[in-house]
């Protein structure tokens, strides 16, 4: 059974998490105040709207003229039905999914003002921006607010000014919210990263779990919580805690089909980080996770060196830092953010391209929630990683060490286990990530293996040459002194224990010491052999690895890596398969929306995305119907920008 995993992210609690003294807001952000509320921005007034009759036509019309987007992804279509009938949802969907629009749009199909509660203060300035943008009237409670801001945004709400309104968890239940609520004509209750209600995730909220009141207090207004939490135990969870025994549940699959899924073995960690991102992602935004404070701001400072614009994030910088470096991910393009997994859930780009890791996470879990921060905006993007026997060691050692009692250890240890499989693994590693979360699924043509499938080799001698190794030293050595025995080494360490004279020495001289390094990393990985950490790291055999001594079982290996032959796409032009002179037409749409961005202070994803801009470099529309009919560009997004769009295009 899996446990609580977190795919939606660890709160850095002293980062971003709750409604008090967020202090990461730039001073006059513009959605701060009621005041900056696009004046007649309810789409229900836009043309074609009113001579339809079924709601799905309406959501259609809504999903085209407000947001520009053509048809509703996945089951978008039947939640916006579900909810605009009035009915209750739980949505579990994958980061990216598209869970925004579910209850967007039946926000704006039905009478009254959609609640949206949401704990990440830090991003609801954001999303309140970018639908501000689209010409919906939204705003938010928290308390990023002034108290004269925040009262100005009650009166609009009272008054029926607002399609939408972001609230902080902890603001929504106070008396004087409820009491405003009570007053005022609620269109629906949306409750977003939901698995923050449960208690054994990362994201535990203790607000979350007053939520409840929402269906006694308001029990005929539709209630949908959405979770990008994949496991079977944090959803029942919900149901329970939040009292949505009666809502329909949407299950989609966990698959990021954009993300391409990618392990090399560890030799030269930096060099091949910085080789991967010069070679596959120059000047784009990614993030770098490594296990250690210290490690971070080395890799940042030594990519700094290298040219790319790398910046550090961990628990143990200055929140006043933390908070710059976040806004500046958030905000430029191009930022590689290297970071602890301090830097979690308050990630919303949706234009990260990679996501690399030069340490091993401890489980699939964290893994996958991990690179999942990678393409949410459906673009292709990369999941990189290095892994090499020194991080396996490394987290058997924090295992083993950890303060928790033999259960915990036990879990944890299986957990790694299974990331250690997917790491291992010759087959797709999507199908391994997939099954992981009880998914079945084919081999996906988007995977290291799947592009290149690795070479197996039969490896029972080399293993049993590896563990007799270790059982004629007395299982007391670690995988240094191992492949100096085996490889006939000499020296002052190998004579004093008399390692000369067994008969396993040298008999390895014919393969070199990074690849036995890789043999004793698949034989951590496969379970023939343990780390003793009691004893500083020694090799030890384990019950599986009998067989394979007396010659019984034999051991299948991948070769190490190769250099990769796949097709290098260096840039996010490169990878749209767009021309030169498109590349060229792309980057200066890209300079025009930064302009855009810095003028309205906010992040440029919110005045249009990658993927729109692509699309515009492709096409090059010249009218504004051709305009209109690119994916993501709304009618109020064409008055504000046809006239500058066509003008760059002429
Ligand atoms: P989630 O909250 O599930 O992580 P979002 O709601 O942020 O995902 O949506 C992810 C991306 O997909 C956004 O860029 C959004 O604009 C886009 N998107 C959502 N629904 C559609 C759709 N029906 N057509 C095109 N793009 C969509
Ligand atoms: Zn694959």
């Amino acid at each position: 059974m899996l446990q609580n995993s977190t795919t939606a992210g660890t709160v850095n609690h002293a980062a971003n998490s709750s409604d008090t003294g967020d202090r990461r807001l730039p001073a006059g952000y513009p959605s701060r105040c009621a005041a900056m509320l696009p004046p007649g921005g309810d789409p229900a007034s836009l043309p074609g709207l009113m001579n339809t009759s079924s709601d799905h036509d309406r959501a259609l019309a809504i999903l085209r003229g407000t947001f520009g987007y053509t048809e509703f992804r996945g089951p978008q279509a039947e939640i916006v039905s579900q909810l605009a009938g009035g009915g209750d949802a739980l949505v579990l969907m994958p980061t990216g999914g598209g869970k925004s629009l579910c209850y967007q749009i039946p926000s704006l199909l039905r009478e009254g003002v959609g609640v949206v509660v949401s704990p990440l203060i830090a991003l609801m300035a954001d999303q309140v921006a970018a639908l501000q943008q689209a010409g919906v009237r939204a705003g938010m409670l928290n308390s990023s607010l002034s108290s004269e801001e925040a009262r100005a945004m009650e009166r609009a709400f009272s008054q029926g000014d607002l399609d939408l309104l972001y609230v902080a968890p902890e603001r929504l239940v106070m008396p004087r919210m409820l009491e405003l609520l009570d007053r005022a004509r609620i269109a629906l209750f949306a409750i977003d990263e939901a698995h923050c209600v449960s208690q054994w995730g990362h994201d535990f909220r203790p607000e979350y779990l007053q939520l409840s009141i929402l269906h006694e207090r308001f029990p005929s207004v539709p209630r949908v919580a959405l979770t990008a939490t994949a496991d079977p135990l944090t959803r029942e969870e919900i149901i329970e805690r939040l009292a949505l025994h009666d809502a329909r549940v949407f299950l989609s699959s966990f698959d990021r089909p954009n993300i391409r899924y990618t392990i090399v073995d560890k030799a030269d960690p930096r060099t091949q980080l910085l080789r991967f991102i010069r070679g596959e992602h120059n000047g784009e935004s990614g993030i770098v996770y490594c296990l250690s404070r210290r490690k971070v701001d080395e890799t940042a400072d030594w990519l700094v060196t290298q040219g790319v614009r790398a910046l550090p994030y961990h628990a143990g910088l200055d929140a006043a830092i933390r908070s710059e470096h976040q806004n500046r991910f958030q905000r430029e393009e191009g930022i590689v953010m290297v970071a602890t997994i301090a830097f979690g859930m308050g990630i919303d780009k949706p234009d990260v391209r990679f996501v690399g890791h030069l340490d091993l996470p401890k489980s699939i879990e964290a893994y996958y929630q991990e690179t999942g921060r990678a393409g949410r905006d459906g673009q292709p993007a990369d999941a990189w990683m290095a892994y090499g026997l020194a991080d396996v060691v490394q987290q058997r050692r924090m295992i083993d060490e950890s303060e928790a009692n033999e259960d915990f250890k036990r879990v944890a240890s299986a957990k790694l286990d299974a990331l250690l499989g997917l790491c291992e693994t010759a087959g797709c590693r999507r199908v391994r990530l997939l099954s992981y979360f009880g998914e079945a699924s084919e081999p996906c043509g988007n995977c290291d293996t799947c592009l290149e499938p690795p070479e197996t080799w039969d490896a029972t001698e080399a293993a049993r040459k590896a563990l007799s190794a270790i059982y004629r030293t007395e299982q007391r050595f670690g995988a240094g002194h191992l492949i100096d025995v085996l490889r006939g080494k000499g020296g002052e360490r190998i004579t004093r224990w008399g390692h000369d004279r067994l008969t396993v020495f040298g008999v390895g001289a014919d393969t070199d010491e990074t690849a036995w390094r890789t043999i004793f990393r698949q034989l951590i990985a496969l379970g023939l052999v343990a780390v003793d950490h009691q004893a500083y790291g020694a090799l030890k055999l384990t019950e599986a690895s009998r067989p394979v001594l007396k010659g019984e079982a034999p051991v299948e290996m991948r070769r190490a890596g190769k250099v990769s032959r796949k097709p290098s796409r260096a840039t996010a032009a490169a990878a749209a398969g767009l021309d030169l002179q498109q590349g060229e037409l792309l980057d200066r749409l890209k300079a025009w929306r930064l302009e855009q961005a810095r003028s309205q202070g906010v992040p440029p994803y919110v005045i249009f995305h990658d993927a729109t801009l692509t699309e515009i470099a492709r096409r090059a529309p010249r009218s504004r119907a051709a305009l209109a009919e690119i994916s993501g560009i709304g009618a109020r997004k064409l008055d504000r920008y046809g006239d500058d769009l066509l003008e760059l295009l002429s």
